[in-house]
């Protein structure tokens, strides 16, 4: 016997009412960037519709801080939603934070500090976006101070190459140029490429937001809490240590408060990572992991639903149910985890698998670049 959709749906969510949905959102697009990067930026269109279905469905909202209390208490129940967000950018003002003032839903800011001291676009995303928006075909890279790097004469720009280029330009200007240089180097090659650095810097779209944003967002009722300083946690018990610690003075001194929640950066997490969270006193951490965190869960490898224009609706909803594989323990490899999230993302009919290669992209990582 055939059984609606829309019932499938209301039988998932009351299967997983005593599970917690921890949602994951970037940035909001003020003009293009959605465009440029739709696993980074997400239109202020589509996240209005995903609140007020939230709200429609009468899915709660809830803190994290009240989360993890009933995650440790197993008390969750009621299919309840965390809201998060990452990195800070200007727009989780700008577009984010009214609409979740119109609903009244409690959210949380995983705050990275480096960029919101220092101003102007993140680098890296400076130069992918100027290698995306370029009108040019080709460009000729004599003379912008990076031909010892191997980086002269003309290039196409066809295809791929754009953002091949913008990866192998950031690493090229970390390593060549120091703070002063590559901001230099930035001016140069978007005078070069055709594309209107100082218009681009006043949008702030790439721009995170600053010190005095963070204080009023934080007293308007979003919850800013830890992501790391330079955007990178290392494995190493004193360097992982330094950067939560940095980033939590200075989290604090824009809103009087210790932060205690953390958000792993790039979503590179290990169990090797948990001594330097736990010395830091850090309460619960999250993953880029598709999943849902039920009682039990190691409060430091907490999953989330990634929400964003990059995952493509699944076109037949039902599809997402007819998998069975039992549901994954947090830390267990992503590639097994994109039924989960399909089958049971049940909050705006759009299924979709979960990764963090988007994330990677973005963020220097790995390679500890965060202070580019
Ligand atoms: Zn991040």
């Amino acid at each position: 016997m055939a059984v609606p959709v829309g019932g499938l749906f209301a039988l998932a969510r009351r299967a997983t009412r005593r599970r917690l949905r921890i949602l994951c959102y970037h940035g909001f697009a003020l003009e293009d960037e959605a465009r440029f990067r739709p696993s980074l930026f997400i239109s202020p269109n589509e996240f209005g519709q995903r609140m007020r279905h939230i709200a429609r469905a009468g899915f709660p909202v809830i803190s994290l801080n009240d989360a993890a209390r009933l995650l440790e208490q197993d008390a969750i129940d009621e299919a309840p939603v965390v809201l998060t967000i990452d990195d800070g950018f200007y727009s989780t003002r700008a577009v984010a934070a009214p609409v979740l003032a119109e609903h009244g839903f409690p959210s949380t800011l995983y705050l990275t500090t480096y960029y919101v001291e220092k101003g102007g676009p993140i680098l890296q995303l400076a130069i992918a976006y100027i290698c995306w928006k370029s009108p040019l075909q080709s460009v000729n890279l004599s003379g912008l101070g990076l031909e010892s790097a191997g980086f002269a004469g003309v290039v196409l720009l066809d295809g791929d190459k754009r953002s091949e280029l913008a990866k192998e330009l950031f690493v090229a200007v970390c390593e060549t140029f120091d703070s002063e240089g590559r901001a230099a180097f930035v001016r140069r090659f978007a005078e070069r490429m055709e594309v209107d650095y100082e218009a681009l810097v006043a949008s702030r779209k790439l721009s995170l937001l600053t010190p005095e944003e963070v204080a009023e967002l934080e007293a308007s009722g979003m919850v800013i809490e830890l992501h790391t300083h330079r955007h990178v946690l290392p494995e190493g018990l004193d360097d992982g240590l330094r950067e939560v610690l940095d980033n939590r003075a200075s989290i604090a001194g824009m809103t009087g408060r210790e932060a205690r929640h953390f958000c792993y950066p790039s979503g590179i997490w290990s169990p090797t990572r948990f001594a330097s969270l736990r010395l830091a006193g850090v309460k619960t951490a999250t993953t880029c992991e598709a999943g849902l965190a039920r009682h039990g869960a190691d409060l430091l490898a907490l999953p989330r639903i990634l929400d964003d224009l990059a995952r493509q609706p699944d076109r037949v909803r039902g599809r997402a149910f007819r998998n069975n594989r039992p549901l994954p323990r947090p830390g267990r490899r992503r590639e097994a985890q994109g039924g989960i999230a399909q089958r049971l993302w049940q909050l705006g009919g759009r299924n979709r698998p979960a990764g963090a290669g988007s994330l990677k992209r973005y963020c220097p990582g790995k390679r500890g670049r965060g202070e580019s």
